[in-house]
């Protein structure tokens, strides 16, 4: 039998592909948050191993950040946090070999100390249920419309913070019992299920990162003011695409709408120079192709923003924690003239990608009337991505 598993859950149901990393993927001193929380516990001598529920949107993500760590497959969370930590459970006992105790962790709680880890893992020596918690030192006012209505008596007072350590068999027989309740922590499950929970020492800088201030604060502990890591591993790939012309009144090429009296035809918005640049972005991360993270199968896709799929492959790079140098893209056609519209699809390709505009470059030609796009049947685009990583 497994002694003790560390339960990560980085499940969080955030917007698919909002054009923003979600949080346990964002990066902190060079390493996503989610890797550095799996560290922690991977370090710990308290621990036999660690498994990770995400959101099964963010698998791309994932397999980029942990990549090295050796974990096994990622579990697919649920609708809710607790459906997210159930499932979670039910995955630790699916080789029937379930651990004989397990700490659970919220994801986005990187700085979690050694200590805390196995001052969390020695109570569960001593009862079924220990979460690390925080006494409320800070006077509590209860608010009225802005103005304070009295103090609140603090004493007894506790802040929760993860990891909450269970016996495996109770806390997963509570959860079963108790599936579809809306409870925000699995103490609430344990406890709802009649089992003692004891409150252990946690610590004041195991803080959640919710926010843009939290990952500054979250820095400023890490002491990461010091030097990033050399982006010395430098890769190269290539993209290119084609969509042929149909009916319509406008064509979308590098992320704006150029008019033109036909239409490029396509599963989403058709965006032959975003797609180009997708691709070569994919390349050098050696990541797949456009195809397989969005499958034109997929009715999702339909009509979509190419935008996005640019976002979710320039997040793979960020979740490696590496940079894109450079793009560089040329849209072959006859029609419609580029020229007019270069200097906008620049500034737009360097928005999507959060570069500045002399890291993006937009370039044109014609095919001198010869070919597919000389007899003007379609438009192609090639790519060139330059992508900087951590040298491993
Ligand atoms: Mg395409």
């Amino acid at each position: 039998m497994t002694d003790c598993m560390a339960l990560l859950v980085a499940g969080g149901s955030g917007a698919r592909f909002g054009g923003d990393v979600p949080k346990q993927y964002r990066l902190l001193g060079g390493r996503a948050i989610l890797r550095r929380t799996a560290e922690a516990f991977l370090a710990h001598p308290a621990v036999a191993g660690v498994r990770v529920v995400i959101n099964p949107a963010h698998r791309d993500l994932y397999d980029a950040a942990m990549a090295g760590l050796g974990l096994r497959e990622p579990v697919a969370g649920g609708a809710t946090r607790q459906d997210s930590g159930r499932l979670g459970l039910e995955a630790l006992t699916a080789d029937g070999n379930p651990p004989a105790c397990v700490l659970i962790h919220d994801a986005a709680r990187p700085l979690v100390s050694a200590a805390t880890i196995g001052r969390v893992r020695a109570a569960l020596d001593r009862g079924p249920a220990a979460i690390a918690a925080v006494p409320v030192t800070d006077t509590l006012k209860l608010s009225a419309e802005g103005l304070s209505a009295g103090t609140v008596d603090r004493t007894g007072l506790w802040r929760a913070q993860t990891p909450q350590g269970f016996r495996f068999d109770e806390i997963l027989a509570a959860h079963r019992a108790l599936a579809g309740e809306s409870l925000t922590d699995d103490a609430a499950v344990a406890e709802r299920a009649g089992l003692p929970v004891a409150l252990v020492e946690g610590d004041e800088e195991n803080i959640k990162v919710t926010t843009q201030a939290d990952l500054e604060r979250a820095g400023r502990l890490l002491g990461t003011a010091g030097p990033a890591p050399a982006l010395t591993d430098i890769r190269t790939g290539n993209g290119f695409d084609v969509h042929r012309f149909g009916p319509g009144d406008h064509v979308m090429l590098c992320g704006l709408a150029v008019p033109h009296n036909q239409g490029l035809i396509g599963h989403s918005d058709a965006d032959v120079g975003l797609h180009a640049v997708t691709d070569a972005v994919l390349g050098a991360l050696g990541a797949g192709d456009i195809g397989s993270h969005f499958p034109p199968s997929d009715p999702q896709w339909r009509g979509a923003d190419s935008a996005l799929f640019l976002r979710h492959a320039a997040g793979l790079a960020l979740a490696r924690g590496g940079r894109i140098a450079h793009v560089d893209v040329t849209l072959v056609c006859q029609r419609p003239r580029i020229g007019p519209h270069r200097a906008a699809m620049q500034a737009r390709l360097a928005g999507i990608l959060e570069l500045e505009e002399e890291r993006v470059s937009v370039k044109a030609t014609t095919t001198e009337q010869l070919g597919f796009a000389g007899r003007g049947e379609g438009i192609a685009a090639l790519a060139t991505a330059t992508v900087r990583l951590p040298d491993s």
